[in-house]
């Protein structure tokens, strides 16, 4: 681990993690008065800094961006030039990637029970981009490919039976829904490399892999190096062996999200992977999709307070984003960091005092949604909020805008990309009129319009 050295790799230049605190008050406070809150705040700068972190830790192996953790094209455009491939879920990502400028030969589309429509586009987009790859995780899915003229390059998504994650929605390596079981992964993988162009073995074990749970990465990672060795042997005489290109063991890296977790070690879970995975046949590299890990640390979330309400068992502050804005905590429970950085004022009007000359105060942060589960925290320590403060969210930039949603007709939020000292709103603020474009009825007038 660094120890802050200004020579090792994850000095002061490049931290292992930015934290809410690290980010300038002053300069979220302008962003906020000049565009407004609820916003998104991603720093196009941090998502490269990541990018090289993940490259300098694995310099071998081929690191594919989870486009799913932040869509946007400015973040996409900027793990491209940082020499990412990116890894899609849908025909809509691949489409999204496409337009960002990754070509077919940096693209993976990898199909989770992918609707019709989603293949159709797909094997239409390998038409024009044959190397392309689609990672398959059931046989039927190889079957429906085939039935539609594909038989381009294609990766077997194995179910390696090991899962981890910071909850049970994320674990994916033991779900049955995820990959083909381990047991029948050698026989389908050499099934279809009779029909494609195999190039890959496929596992993800699920996300928010800390330094505390190496153990089942190691062994899934183990797992599918054993799986490419025995590919590499003919299956009996008359048989040939698979012609691997990589063996990818997914994403899953985690982020601290409590202010006193440890950033993680990706040295050291490079090294894991390393010797867990080793050795491979000759020629085949090792490959990694993060997602999160790119994104998150490089994204904050501003709210405004708008009521804080004493009760008689906690504070509860209302403020104007919530559950549709960022969904992580209704939906994971997670834990994001908030800070306040402060701006409100007192109930006589006058200025409340800097955040740092309140007392710490525990509180509840409700958003505007009829859900009881509309809590962004609860019972946490925070500057005793004032009307008018403004608080960052922090770790927002991955799982955040992208788990955005209208519930309750609330316009999604905007979000601004700083950029080498510029700021850029990359997505707009939705309007109410936004709210049913897609009505039968959707041409009424919206007469908020000019306000908003
Ligand atoms: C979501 C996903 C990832 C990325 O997970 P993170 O936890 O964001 O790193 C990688 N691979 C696949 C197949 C995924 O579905």
């Amino acid at each position: 681990m660094s120890d802050g050295d200004a020579d090792a790799p994850d000095g002061p230049e490049n931290p292992p993690a930015r934290r809410v605190s690290d980010w300038s008050a002053e300069r979220l406070a302008g962003l906020a008065d000049e565009h407004d809150t609820p916003l998104y705040v991603q720093d196009l700068d941090r998502v490269g800094e990541n990018c090289e972190r993940l490259r300098d830790a694995f310099p071998d192996a081929d690191v594919r961006y989870a486009v799913k953790a932040h869509t946007g094209r400015a973040v996409l455009e900027t793990v491209r030039e940082a020499g990412l491939d990116a890894e899609c879920a849908s025909a809509g990502e691949v489409d999204r990637a496409l337009a960002a400028g990754f070509g077919g030969d940096r693209l993976h589309y990898t199909a989770v029970n992918p609707p019709a429509r989603d293949l159709d586009y797909v094997v239409g987009v390998a038409e024009a981009e044959p190397d392309l790859t689609v990672t398959v995780g059931a046989v039927d899915t190889l079957d429906r490919l085939a039935e539609r003229g594909y038989d381009g390059r294609v990766c077997v998504r194995v179910n390696p039976g090991v899962g981890a994650g910071h909850h049970e929605k994320v674990r994916t390596g033991g779900a049955a829904k995820f990959g083909i079981p381990s047991d029948r992964a050698a026989e389908a993988t050499r099934d279809a490399a009779e029909r494609f162009d195999v190039v890959g073995i496929h596992a993800h074990a699920g996300s928010g892999i800390d330094s505390d749970q190496l153990d089942s990465h190691r062994e899934l990672v183990a797992r599918m190096g054993e799986l490419a060795r025995e590919l590499a042997e003919p299956e009996d005489a008359d048989g040939s062996p698979i012609d691997l290109e990589y063996v990818d063991v997914g994403g899953g890296f985690g982020v601290p999200y409590e202010e006193d977790a440890p950033a993680l070690d990706l040295p050291a879970v490079a090294a894991a992977t390393r010797e867990a995975v080793a050795p491979l046949p000759a020629g085949v590299d090792l490959a990694i999709e993060p997602g999160r890990y790119v994104v998150a640390d490089a994204g904050v979330l501003l709210t405004r307070v708008n009521t804080v309400k004493p009760t008689p068992d906690e504070r509860v502050v209302g403020v104007d984003a919530g559950m549709t804005d960022l969904l992580r905590p209704a939906m994971y429970d997670a834990y994001h960091p908030i800070r306040n950085l402060g701006g409100g004022r007192e109930s006589d009007g006058s200025d409340a005092p800097a955040p740092v000359d309140r007392s710490a105060t525990p509180v509840t942060v409700a958003g505007p949604i009829c859900e009881t589960g509309d809590t962004l925290c609860t019972d946490r320590s925070l500057a005793d909020p004032a009307r008018g403060d403004l608080l960052a969210v922090g770790i927002a930039g991955a799982y955040g805008y992208e788990m955005a949603n209208q519930y309750n007709s609330r316009p999604r939020p905007a979000e601004v990309a700083l950029d080498d000292g510029t700021v850029a709103v990359v997505r707009r603020r939705e309007t109410l009129g936004d709210l049913t474009t897609v009505e039968r009825d959707a041409n009424r007038t919206d007469r908020t319009e000019a306000g908003r």
